[in-house]
């Protein structure tokens, strides 16, 4: 969405800077300059796109490893004597030694 939008900024920024300037450089000139603005803006949204596709790719691989530790979470089970945490399978506690 973002590369989408600075790219439109980009086309209109460079038909409006080469139109003034075919039509006429002396008195279109501010609409030139404009124009460069517009093209340096959509540079500058494509530059922040990208970064914050950066940073939303790294949320993504965070919100992985969540839903990693929540599966984890099932295999694993809490001993009714002295609530230590101990695999599924374990069949006496690590810490209290009693049997589960
Ligand atoms: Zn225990």
């Amino acid at each position: 969405m973002a590369k989408i939008h600075g790219l439109v900024y980009i086309a209109v920024g460079l038909f409006v800077s080469i139109f003034s300037w075919k039509v006429n450089y002396e008195k279109f000139v501010f609409f030139f300059y404009a124009g460069l603005v517009f093209v340096f803006v959509g540079v500058m949204k494509l530059i922040f796109g990208l970064i914050k596709r950066k940073m939303s790719k790294t949320g993504e691989v965070q919100h992985i490893t969540s839903v990693q530790s929540q599966h984890q979470a099932h295999h694993y089970k809490r001993c009714h004597k002295c609530g230590n945490i101990m695999k599924m399978h374990d069949r006496f506690c690590s810490r209290c030694g009693a049997k589960v």
